[in-house]
Order: C-alpha cells, then sequence, then structure tokens
C-alpha cells in the first residue's frame, strides 16, 4: 500500500494510474477508523477500482467549540487496517495540501444544509462540501463512496456533484452497526462505559417509530435516561420534505447528545 503525504505526490500517483488506464474509486475519511468505515472500501473494491482512502480532520467542518482538537487521531493502527484490507493507496494530506490560502469555505450547500445537523452546526456542511469537492478533483475519482449513517451528508454531496458537474459516481453504502444496534462513529470512543450502555437506545427508539410508536414518545424515553434530543425528524428520503412514516421512502434522522458526545444515527422505514 502506497502511503501519500503531499499533494504532489498525489498528482504524480494518480498520473501513474491513469497511464495504467485504472479506474479510481474513492472512500474520504477523517480517520479512527471502524468496520464502517471498512465496509465503504469493500463497496469500492467489489466495482473493480484502484481504492485511494483520504485520512483527513477537515478544519472547516468544526465550529470552534465543536472536537475538532480533541477527535480521534489514530495513523498508525488505521494504516495497519487499510494495509489489511488491501487498499491501494492512503492519502494524509496537509492542511496546507488542502487549503494552500489558508483554511475557508468555497462551496455553500443548499437550503438543505440548514435543516437537521445544519441547524444546530451552522456552516458544518459548507465545509464538508468544500473538502470533498477537493479531494474528488485531486484523487480523480471515477466513484467515491459515502455512508448512509451521515445520510444529510450524503445527499449534499450528490446535490453537489451535480451542481458542479462532477464527473464521478456516488455510491452509498448502509450503516454499519455493533451487535446491539449502535452505529458505528469515532466519536462512540468518547462514551464512558456507562453511556456506551444506553446509546444502543437512540437505534431502539427509532426502530420504535417505524413501528408506529411517536416522535414525541421517543424524545421523552431518550430525555428520560439521560440524552439530550437535538432532533428527530421524519423526512422524504429524496427531498428531505416532511412526511409521514406511512410514506414511501419515509427515513426517521436522530440527533443526541450523551454526556459531551453528539451522535446520530437514522432508518429508512423500508
Ligand atoms: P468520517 O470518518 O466519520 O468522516 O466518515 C467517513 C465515511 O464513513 C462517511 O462516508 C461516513 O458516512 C462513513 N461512515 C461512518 N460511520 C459509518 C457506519 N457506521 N457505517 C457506514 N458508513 C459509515
Amino acid at each position: 500500500m502506497k502511503i501519500v503525504r503531499s499533494k504532489n505526490d498525489l498528482i504524480d500517483s494518480i498520473n501513474e494510474l491513469e497511464y495504467q488506464g485504472k479506474r479510481i474509486g474513492f472512500v474520504p475519511t477523517m480517520g479512527a477508523l471502524h468496520k464502517g468505515h471498512l465496509s465503504l472500501i469493500e463497496a469500492a473494491k467489489k466495482r473493480n477500482t484502484t481504492v485511494i482512502v483520504s485520512i483527513f480532520v477537515n478544519p472547516t467542518q468544526f465550529a470552534p467549540d465543536e472536537d475538532f482538537d480533541s477527535y480521534p487521531r489514530r495513523e498508525e493502527t488505521d494504516i495497519e487496517k487499510l494495509k489489511l484490507c488491501n487498499v491501494d493507496l492512503v492519502y494524509i494530506p496537509s492542511v496546507k495540501d488542502i487549503y494552500p490560502d489558508g483554511p475557508q469555505v468555497e462551496i455553500k450547500a443548499s437550503d438543505k444544509g440548514n435543516i437537521l445537523c445544519g441547524a444546530s452546526r451552522p456552516g458544518h456542511f459548507d465545509g464538508v462540501l468544500t473538502v470533498v469537492n477537493k479531494l474528488l478533483k485531486q484523487t480523480r475519482a471515477s466513484i467515491a463512496v459515502f455512508g448512509e449513517k451521515d445520510y444529510q451528508q450524503l445527499f449534499l454531496i450528490r446535490e453537489m456533484v451535480k451542481e458542479q458537474n462532477l464527473d464521478v459516481e456516488i455510491i452509498a453504502s448502509p450503516t454499519i452497526r455493533e451487535s446491539d444496534g449502535l452505529a458505528m462513529s469515532s466519536r462512540n470512543s468518547y462514551l464512558s462505559p456507562e453511556e456506551r450502555q444506553i446509546a444502543p437506545q437512540i437505534y431502539k427508539n427509532l426502530q420504535q417509530i417505524a413501528e408506529g410508536s411517536s416522535i414525541e414518545e421517543a424524545k421523552l424515553n431518550l430525555e428520560n435516561i439521560g440524552f439530550e434530543v437535538d432532533y428527530i425528524e421524519i423526512l422524504n428520503n429524496k427531498t428531505l420534505e416532511p412526511t409521514d412514516i406511512a410514506e414511501e421512502n419515509a427515513i426517521i434522522f436522530a440527533a443526541v447528545t450523551l454526556g459531551d458526545t453528539r451522535l446520530i444515527d437514522n432508518l429508512s422505514k423500508k
């Protein structure tokens, strides 16, 4: 596995791959890799691509009071995991490689970037779209894989790719969960043992809503055991407009805080 730490070295590697006629499958991450990330790599491999994974904790998607500094950084173990998955190249750029003029937002999300997580994290998706746009251009990927765990992000990336006329196919990959239902997340490592024990209640309550119980009841359930609920909403997965759970394409979104940890999840009512 090639380890590439600068934009210039990446350009050399991509030129070589393109010369060999390889199609590039790209999986962007912020590292602290878990089985959720690895499932995206498998999805890229299935499509017979040369797989590039990036590890970059993107400063422009964190607000000043968020966890940019404390975000888990586990480069050594990440590299070992990627080698075991037979990834072809890992790109670990510096901030300067991505933002030569200093970290700043260049892409604005549509108004769907202001709902759900965007309502409590203003500007977050502008930062996400800015870095994804840059990484897609730097890697010249034919396909890029994103997790449905971050459904709003996936939705906005699809919009951005269309808007910017990027020649890349965006692949959605399903959420990977712990055996007790908790969606895997790099931020789960922030949870205390007590918090980790109750964290699966997020998914439990999403399942109960899917089976007909009310959003209000779910909120109360979660608040009663120590969660602070940011939102629970049912939206149409094609439009992100409010809908009813009985409707086709309904998807239930939740964001909660447990102690100091913000967790998100969603469940499609198939
Ligand atoms: P992150 O490192 O958190 O920025 O995530 C990188 C990619 O992994 C994004 O496309 C996420 O949606 C995806 N991802 C994160 N957690 C999961 C999960 N539990 N299952 C599937 N994909 C995930």
